[in-house]
């Protein structure tokens, strides 16, 4: 089946039509989708929250393009490009991951940047708070480079804009491809897939400046996937040949964290590809050899999830 044919669309609906966008760059046109999902027929799901490029014309950032771009996980919607016709589920967000944080629960956020009282409940745990003080929460307060992003309060009622145009429709697309995937076949797997740089920006994480490997495999300490499915990941990646952490520097975040749970046959892994295997970090280019050797070894590694039952 071609599951193209059924795809799900959000758009994004200005509500603030006018409003100013980013000094000299132009934008998408106001009724561009925020998220792509595309149905799969297989326990297989694959979600890419970081690599959209859209930047909304609310955005209201005092950063130039160049600089927001390099929050991104660029081009990782292309790496997967094969997924679908394999008949895993893809849920793609096309909004920017320094627009709103897709990775992140709604309650991580800093009020501190809003004009006003927000009425939602906040996190209080201390390993969330670490990462809202970092300005890496929902909405990021500095760039990786400790650069601020705006140079103006939000409006409370953006912030909400963007939870509902954004947030809401992503997290909503994902839950459902899982729940179907599940519902069919009995167990889910999930890659929740991502990229990251070379070396960790200085205000990126708490492991400034660590040089990574190819790839990290995370499933939160083993809490959202089965050891042993995310060992056979790692072991697979190994023998293509990569350097391979697991769990550290990066465990996995909020879409682990909210859809896995294997004691339910509910696998949710987060896998991280450094760009410096398919990409030139500064232009944002592709390197199509890179590129090429990447999608060989993932499109083997999916086939290989897609004979592999966790039960
Ligand atoms: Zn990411």
């Amino acid at each position: 089946m071609h599951s193209a044919l059924k795809l799900i669309h959000h758009r994004f609906q200005q509500s603030q039509p006018g409003a100013a966008g980013l000094p000299g760059q132009p934008t998408h046109a106001p009724d561009t989708p925020t998220v792509t999902a595309r149905p799969g027929t297989t326990p297989l799901v694959l979600d890419s929250p970081h690599s959209g490029t859209q930047y909304p014309a609310d955005f209201g950032s005092a950063c130039d393009l160049p600089t927001l771009r390099r929050a991104e996980d660029t081009h990782v919607e292309k790496i997967y490009a094969f997924a679908p016709a394999m008949g895993a589920a893809w849920i793609e967000a096309h909004f920017p991951r320094i627009y709103l944080d897709a990775n992140r629960d709604t309650t991580e956020l800093d009020t501190s940047m809003l004009d006003g009282a927000w009425t939602g409940p906040i996190s209080t745990d201390p390993k969330v708070l670490s990462k809202v003080r970092l300005g890496k929460g929902l909405i990021w307060k500095f760039t990786d480079e400790g650069e601020p992003i705006y140079h103006r309060q939000l409006t409370v009622q953006e912030v909400r804009g963007r939870i509902d145009r954004c947030w809401r429709p992503y997290h909503a697309a994902v839950a459902q491809a899982i729940d179907a995937a599940h519902a069919r076949h009995g167990y889910s797997i999930h890659l929740n897939c991502h990229s990251m740089p070379a070396v960790a920006g200085r205000f990126a994480t708490e492991f400034p400046g660590l040089v990574h490997a190819d790839f990290v495999v995370g499933d939160r300490d083993g809490t959202t996937a089965d050891p042993a499915l995310s060992a056979l990941i790692c072991d697979h990646l190994r023998a293509c040949g990569y350097s391979v952490e697991y769990n550290h520097p990066y465990k996995g975040v909020e879409l682990v964290r909210r859809y896995g749970n294997p004691a339910q046959h509910r696998h949710s892994i987060q896998v991280e590809i450094n760009r410096k295997l398919y990409m030139d970090e500064q232009t944002l280019e592709q390197d199509p050899a890179g590129m090429a050797r990447l999608q060989t070894d993932l499109k083997a590694l999916v086939q290989r999830l897609l004979s592999t039952d966790p039960r």
